[in-house]
């Protein structure tokens, strides 16, 4: 690697992505290929993830790609926030479109007018729809490969349901689930809190998001959220449902035995993999936590040359491969004969595989192998006969220490601020800042303009679930009026 993650995080994280294996820049900027090493790692989260909601009896779709011009027009409310990065079609071959037709940033216009069509009463109730797909968000910011690009893939989640209750408890059923793959599989800590109104989805009644932060550049980032759109694009698309009398829906008139549902919608992308790469990964490439990796143990055989035990070091480690896949173990020899076990160290440490098992002669003699960890270079040397409970034992070990570290690392980073003064002391620190705040959209958008430069502005992350007290009498930060929360800031990417 030629850039170290600690002097020049950027260039470092660009390095990486690509020398690991991960991705490959494409012409257009802010477009990415995704190869076998990262889509490996996403299908073990879409696993995951897939399984989960369909307990809750969520339903595959594909909807299609496209939103047509009317649709757009129609729902300004929503779509105005997304008008900047929304790619157009305007052509077929040699002729222009009568109407443009825009590419989804998001499908509720896709979907919803589909939705009104099939609700028509409680028994179509809930609809739980959810599909794997990408989008496209023509972002004119720097983009940055997985953590911002043009297209990325994503679940988009979006749910149906008769009453408010079941709509509050889905979104926080399915934060949840975010939190898991973050902090389970990734091994990322994350914060759970609600969005801003600033902040929240456009259109939406509220959002929860899962938040992580990168002690290296200081900056937050939004890692998935879980919105509750209450009955707006309900009134929006005209999404009716005729129920059991129920006095709190608000009917159009007394007639109107029909109610208005209540919807959320849920996404995480290929966003959270670049979280990844970027809390473990280090001076020689990525680290992967066990769960995700696709690879968990390279086999390497270390023959001498001319000698004659070759053939039995490689027998030997083919056997030790089978046996780890027979325990579920994803395990992988690399025999090839034109590379040195040199070179295929530094190749599998780039790519973040957490254990290597080297066997030489003398490892043969003594019925041991070598194994060696990658996220802190231990190396032990265990009986051939123990492997499996042994290896079993150091993943798990990896896995979880991947996530404290990660996590000291992240806490460490925790800012209490009062004042204005130590809020831009902190700020300038990259500290992840935990300040009481007035909640007011005026206060938020006075301190984006104060914090403005060339790192761009501090901004809400999260009001975290997880509060600390609040005494009473506590002043907001910025505006010194009463404080209702404490909240997340930072600059985020
Ligand atoms: P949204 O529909 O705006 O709530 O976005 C859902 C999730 O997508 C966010 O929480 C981000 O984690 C992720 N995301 C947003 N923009 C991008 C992007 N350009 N590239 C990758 N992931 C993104």
């Amino acid at each position: 690697m030629a850039f170290k993650k600690d002097d020049n995080f950027g260039e470092w994280y660009s390095e990486v992505v690509v020398n690991s294996e991960i991705i490959e820049y494409h012409d257009i900027p802010g477009c990415y290929i995704l190869r076998p090493w990262v889509m490996e790692i996403w299908e073990l989260l879409k696993e995951f993830f897939d399984a989960e909601i369909k307990k809750l009896k969520s339903k595959s779709y594909y909807f299609p790609l496209f939103v047509t011009e009317n649709v757009v027009q129609k729902k300004k409310d929503h779509f105005e926030s997304f008008a900047p990065e929304v790619a157009w079609v305007t052509k077929t071959g040699n002729s222009e479109l009568e109407a443009p037709i825009a590419i989804r940033p998001t499908s509720e216009t896709v979907m919803y007018p589909y939705f009104a069509k099939w609700i028509r009463s409680h028994r179509n109730l809930p609809l739980r729809c959810n599909q794997w797909c990408s989008v496209v968000r023509w972002e004119c910011s720097n983009p940055i490969p997985l953590i911002r690009s043009r297209e990325f893939l994503w679940q988009e989640g979006h749910t149906v349901f008769a009453t408010k209750e079941e709509s509050d408890e889905e979104v926080l059923h399915i934060l949840e689930l975010y939190r898991r793959i973050y902090e389970e599989f990734l091994a990322v800590p994350v914060s759970k809190g609600r969005k801003s109104e600033m902040e929240k989805f456009a259109g939406g009644l509220y959002t929860t998001s899962v938040e992580a932060f990168i002690p290296n550049t200081g900056r937050g980032i939004q890692a998935a959220t879980s919105n509750c759109l209450g009955q707006n694009f309900a009134k929006m698309f005209e999404i009716f449902f005729e129920g059991e009398n129920d006095p709190t829906q608000k009917k159009k008139n007394k007639k109107d035995k029909r109610s208005l549902v209540w919807q959320n919608s849920w996404a995480y992308t290929t966003r959270s993999i670049g979280v990844m790469v970027m809390t473990h990964g280090d001076d020689k490439g990525l680290v992967l936590p066990p769960r995700v990796a696709p690879i968990q143990v390279i086999v390497i055989p270390d023959p001498l040359l001319e000698d004659a035990d070759t053939a039995a070091i490689k027998g030997v480690c083919e056997t030790i491969v089978y046996t780890l896949n027979q325990a579920g173990i994803r395990a992988d020899l690399d025999a090839r004969e034109n590379h040195a076990p040199e070179w295929k160290y530094s190749h599998w440490e780039m790519k973040g595989v957490p254990l290597r098992i080297e066997i030489d002669v003398k490892d043969l003699a003594n019925k041991q192998v070598r194994v060696v960890r990658r996220d802190n270079g231990a190396k032990v040397d265990i009986p051939s006969t123990d492997l499996v409970e042994h290896v079993k034992v150091l993943l798990d070990g990896i896995q979880d220490s991947l996530f404290e570290t990660a996590k000291q690392k992240r806490d460490a980073c925790i800012e209490v601020v009062h004042t204005w003064d130590e809020f831009t002391a902190a700020l300038n620190d990259k500290k992840l800042i935990l300040a009481p705040w007035c909640e007011e959209e005026e206060v938020e958008k006075d301190v984006r303009a104060r914090t403005e430069g060339d790192l761009g502005s501090a901004k809400t992350l999260c009001a975290p679930f997880d509060q600390p007290d609040l005494p009473e009498g506590t002043v907001c930060f910025a505006s010194g009026k009463p404080a209702k929360t404490w909240s997340f800031w930072g600059r985020s990417y």
